[in-house]
């Protein structure tokens, strides 16, 4: 993990959030090349939920909403964690369920009395911990003006469920999808982008008519796993973890969770919940609002039970990020790489001159003007080839193409593949289209079965 904060700071993906401060605790800015990545990873999810579907739209709701949503979701009653502080010498706050399920993946006894992992002292008994942020709207703070950061984006689909079956003309089974930033006041943030109070989720919940519920919970768990392996991740990093009965949220009939082996160990990427009608149901008891489908044909009316693939995209970076990089040894010199898949690179190609005289860096401009048209390009003409190829290894670019001497003479360029290092020699025109072709073939991390 130091491994790739190290990198993420060195190029710019991600750093501390106002440094020049000292930084606030677990939170993180994106620069240039990580706003490129997440904004990849987040096209891919839509591109998978809705463009290549027919039966889920979008939506974007806003963050803060009426404060009584959070009382018919559970979230101000329920929304809890179990906080334990060190009565010893570190005075540190734990999660009690996070202590448990350390010790028994340790294969250790997990429910006898827990000491602190940091110092060894004794333990206050747990308290429930809101994780839900508060503020007010408006000028006066009272208790009429209180609103909260909303901690996740599910619910603005649910309080949007009636809106969306008018206008839609959609039917169950259908979804409404949704991205967006989420707030959680998390006890202990860590592990880089892998728990942070401030993130983004992306969040569909497909409702279906209540017997379908198993089937759909089926479908939605292959489509994920699908579309994390698609896009390079190693099927031996990930599993499925079927939650325990004592685990389930206060909303959810089955949850399973797709893990990934994340350097502290297997974690959470994203939750597929089946919430039956629990949502709609009680939004519809706080709200007034009949919250159901009523099939024109039949006459047939009931609640939709809901199915929920909730990902986040800070956590999907990260382990795309941790599942592509790679270090490794080329003539006798250290190479670091990110082999990410080629629809995810911040940047597709790179186009190099070899020298900054014959005309190369003419060339090679008007052919990076008419790539970058079509997709993410850099220009780069600082410093030796092998160190601006190294620059593009460190960001994951797949492509590197060179201008040099022999451009001059026959209108050919090399392109450089990231992974094989193979370089062959290509007709300049046409390129475009040649590269476009290569982005758009299935691609297989060569650190598969590595
Ligand atoms: P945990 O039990 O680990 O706190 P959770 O089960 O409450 O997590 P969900 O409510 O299922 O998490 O959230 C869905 C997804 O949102 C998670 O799988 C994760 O990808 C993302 N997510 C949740 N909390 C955070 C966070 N604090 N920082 C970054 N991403 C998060």
């Amino acid at each position: 993990m130091e491994k790739i904060v190290a990198l993420c700071k060195r190029r710019g993906f991600i750093f501390q959030s106002s440094e020049i401060y000292g930084g606030l605790a677990s939170t993180y800015d994106y620069g240039h090349y990580g706003v490129l990545l997440k904004g990849n990873v987040k096209a891919e999810w839509w591109r998978a939920v809705v463009q290549e579907r027919d039966d889920v739209v979008a939506l974007d709701a806003a963050i803060l909403m009426h404060p009584r949503t959070w009382e018919a979701s559970g979230h101000l009653d329920g929304f809890t964690d179990p906080l334990v502080q060190c009565l010893g010498k570190c005075k540190r706050r734990w999660r009690e369920d996070h202590l448990r399920e350390d010790l028994a993946a340790r294969g250790l006894p997990a429910d006898g009395e827990l000491r602190c992992p940091e110092c060894g002292g004794e333990l206050s008994e747990p308290r429930n911990f809101n994780l839900m942020f508060e503020t007010h709207m408006g000028p006066v703070q009272d208790e009429g003006s209180r609103v909260y950061l909303r901690p996740e984006t599910a619910q603005g689909i649910f309080v949007n469920f009636k809106n969306v079956l008018q206008f839609s003309r959609k039917r169950p089974p259908f979804g409404i999808a949704q991205a967006g930033k989420s707030f959680r006041n998390e006890i202990t943030p860590g592990n880089f982008i892998f728990r942070t109070r401030e993130f983004e989720q992306m969040e569909v919940e497909f409702f279906v008519a209540p017997d379908d519920a198993g089937r759909w919970h089926e479908h939605w768990l292959e489509e994920r796993t699908r579309w994390y392996t698609e896009l390079g991740l190693r099927p031996d990093h990930l599993q499925l973890r079927a939650h325990g009965p004592d685990e389930l949220s206060h909303y959810s009939s089955a949850t399973s969770d797709i893990e990934y082996r994340f350097p502290m160990g297997w974690s959470e990427l994203e939750g597929i919940a089946n919430r039956g009608n629990f949502d709609l149901t009680q939004h519809a008891r706080f709200s007034g609002e009949k919250l159901e489908y009523v099939d024109s044909g039949t006459g047939e009316r009931y609640v939709p039970h809901v199915i929920e693939p909730s990902a986040g995209a800070d956590r999907a970076t990260l382990a795309f990020m941790v599942d592509a990089y790679d270090e490794e040894e080329v003539e006798g010199r250290q190479r670091v790489v990110l082999r990410l898949h080629p629809r995810l690179a911040p940047v597709k190609v790179a186009v190099l001159p070899l020298v900054n005289k014959e005309g190369q860096p003419e060339t090679a401009r008007e052919l990076y003007q008419e790539l970058r048209r079509r997709m993410p390009a850099e220009y780069d003409a600082g410093g030796s080839i092998g160190k601006r190829y190294r620059r593009q290894d460190e960001i994951g670019t797949p492509f590197g193409v060179t201008v040099d001497h022999q451009t001059m003479e026959d209108r050919t360029v090399t392109l450089r593949d990231r992974d094989s290092l193979t370089q062959e020699r290509l007709p300049l025109e046409g390129l475009p289209d040649e590269l476009a072709r290569r982005l758009a073939a299935p691609w297989r991390s060569p650190k598969h079965n590595a």
